[in-house]
């Protein structure tokens, strides 16, 4: 088992699964990846619209009153702490930005409650840009393949994936990689009876 037989298969597999948030604009984007940890897809966009509806902008969204807007994200889970961070992100954007959202992982990154997971998404879908966007899922999957070491620090990681897997969509597949880890390859009780590479995986549940 290699990586290229894992993005294959992946690609196979799970390819048409991969699900997208919904979203007109970068201002919609950004939200909804604000509002995306630990939450399902399909809640996001549901949330989201809902919050988008309500508050269409930036100005809009940094005026609102904190309850109203905790009260709209509560049903998403960490609820607190979103709603804070798109007050701070709205706020941010404003007075650095002049309300318009950035572009450039320079200056996404520094918006309150954007890390490089967030910042890599929001560029790959706005711009195409293509990242490898590292996250917990990637990790453990490429660990209990035994592709990479469990003490790999990111920049091995992403120098691993791109010296193996040449001329690939990298942000495809750290995206496949992320939903086989949410779906089958999970932290805890991976479902390795239906797992495609249980041939190969001496992790085995
Ligand atoms: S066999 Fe189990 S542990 Fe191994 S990759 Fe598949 S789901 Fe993950």
């Amino acid at each position: 088992m290699n990586i290229c037989n894992l993005h294959e298969e992946l690609n196979l597999v799970f390819y048409d699964s991969l699900d997208s948030l919904e979203y007109n604009s970068d201002y919609e984007l950004l939200i909804k990846l604000i509002l995306s940890p630990r939450a399902s897809e399909n809640k996001v966009n549901q949330i989201g619209d809902l919050l988008i509806s309500e508050f269409p902008n930036v100005y809009d969204l940094n005026n609102a009153n904190l309850l109203t807007v905790k009260k709209i994200v509560k049903p998403i889970g960490y609820y607190n702490q979103k709603s804070l961070r798109l007050k701070s992100a709205c706020d941010f954007v404003i007075n650095q930005f002049e309300g318009q959202i950035p572009k450039k992982y320079k200056d996404i990154i520094q918006i309150p409650g954007i890390g490089d997971k967030c910042a890599k998404k929001y560029l790959s879908l706005i711009n195409k840009d293509d990242y490898i966007i590292i996250d917990s899922h990637l990790i453990r999957v490429l660990t209990r393949l035994e592709l990479i070491s469990p003490n790999f620090s990111h920049v091995q990681i992403e120098n691993f994936i791109k010296s193996n897997l040449k001329n690939s969509n990298y942000t495809d597949f750290s995206n496949l990689l992320n939903l086989f880890g949410k779906k089958l390859c999970k932290s805890r009780k991976p479902e390795c009876t239906r797992c495609p590479f249980k041939n190969f995986c001496n992790f085995i549940n």
